[in-house]
């Protein structure tokens, strides 16, 4: 007989980490309360203060050009598609300019896997943002640092000191999807495979460039799968420490190659985020999806052991079709937050809290 719920929801509390098997026994299990109830006790260990944060960011798309046609994407468009875009530098200082007016703290640059655009481009980009805006510029994902690469023929790493030099202070973790090679070949195989991504994810925090890791999560894969993912990043969590905190995304099929897929409901996403909190005991934060979760989710997420509302984002471009949650702002986060019981406080892109009170 195998080793029961009850004592596998233990061991996390005694510093004791959880096997793979036991994290897929707590991901079946139906207790869904207890298993919550544990991850949350977890994380008021681990982060003792009376708050919970979330963030304000600036976000620009500056490209939805893609040549790899993931089936579980709605923001991607072939190159010579009429909808497809590459950011202009008037676009660019503008929508930096009005996001610092509105109080973000950061910027996030994120894109498609362009064809064509020269590490020039990008490295003008990473540069135009930073002296325009002066804030800490968090740029592009792994899969799109290979991309660079490739289409530059370059090394991941001297792109990585190249965007380092023109101004990028962090990397984002996005792309990841579920790291098994099933799960990449089912719905993206021509993105970069998993043990590339983890690759650039090392090279990067050697450079000293921090990032997060994410799991989008509901689609193709197993449970099983999810435990292997969450296996990689602790793994890799435990030679690098340069995950700054794990984001759990739940997938929605609309607009996307899947349109059949039924997006994962809240039991669903409430258990992956509990035992996310508990088997990654060396990532510091967990943090709820402003993109895919409402902010009564996001509220009820906090209970589940998550620590982190997540990242209001001051769109350059509005893509609705794309992009679900534009609309969550800085005071639904605050409410989030102030439902759950906590006080909230604004933080920065590396988690630094930047506010004593919340302004709202
Ligand atoms: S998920 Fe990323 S890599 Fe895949 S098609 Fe969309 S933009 Fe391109």
């Amino acid at each position: 007989m195998g080793i029961s719920i009850d004592r596998i929801l233990e061991k996390p509390l005694a510093g004791e980490r959880l096997t793979p098997e036991e994290g897929l026994a707590l991901l079946e299990n139906p207790r869904l309360q207890v298993v919550g109830a544990t991850a949350q006790r977890a994380a008021r260990e681990r982060l003792t203060q009376p708050y919970r944060t979330y963030a304000v960011a600036a976000h620009v798309y500056y490209t939805n050009v893609c040549s790899s046609g993931c089936r579980i994407c709605a923001f991607h468009r072939p190159a010579g598609h009429r909808q497809g875009f590459v950011i202009s530098t008037s676009q660019l200082q503008a929508a930096i300019k009005s996001s610092v007016d509105q109080g973000a703290s950061h910027v996030t640059l994120s894109g498609g896997l362009h064809p064509d655009l020269k590490l020039g481009f990008y490295e003008r980009l990473v540069a135009e943002v930073k002296e325009t805006s002066g804030l800490h510029v968090r740029a592009f994902s792994p899969a799109e640092i290979v991309n660079i690469a490739r289409v530059n023929r370059m090394k991941e790493t001297d792109v990585l000191r190249r965007l380092k030099t023109a101004g990028m202070d962090s990397m984002g973790g996005d792309g990841a999807d579920v790291l098994t090679h099933e799960c990449r070949n089912a719905i993206g195989p021509r993105k970069c495979s998993p043990d590339a991504w983890i690759d650039v994810a090392i090279k990067a925090q050697a450079l000293g460039l921090c990032t997060e890791a994410t799991m989008m999560f509901g689609h193709l894969e197993s449970k099983k799968d999810r435990i292997l993912h969450l296996e990689r990043i602790r793994r890799i969590q435990d030679g690098t420490g340069g995950f700054l905190a794990f984001v759990p995304h739940r997938f929605l099929p609309l607009n996307t190659g899947l349109p059949e897929i039924q997006s994962p409901g809240a039991f669903d996403y409430l258990q992956t985020l509990a035992v996310s909190r508990l088997y990654l005991d060396n990532v510091p934060h967990v943090r709820t999806s402003v993109y895919t979760c409402s902010p009564e989710m996001i509220s009820l997420a906090m209970e589940f052991g998550a620590d982190d509302a997540g990242c209001v984002r001051l769109l350059a471009q509005q893509m609705p079709e794309a992009d679900p949650g534009a609309e969550t702002g800085r005071e639904h986060l605050i409410w989030a937050i102030r439902a759950a019981g906590y006080e909230p406080r604004e933080r920065d892109a590396v988690f630094s809290v930047i506010s004593k009170e919340s302004s709202d």
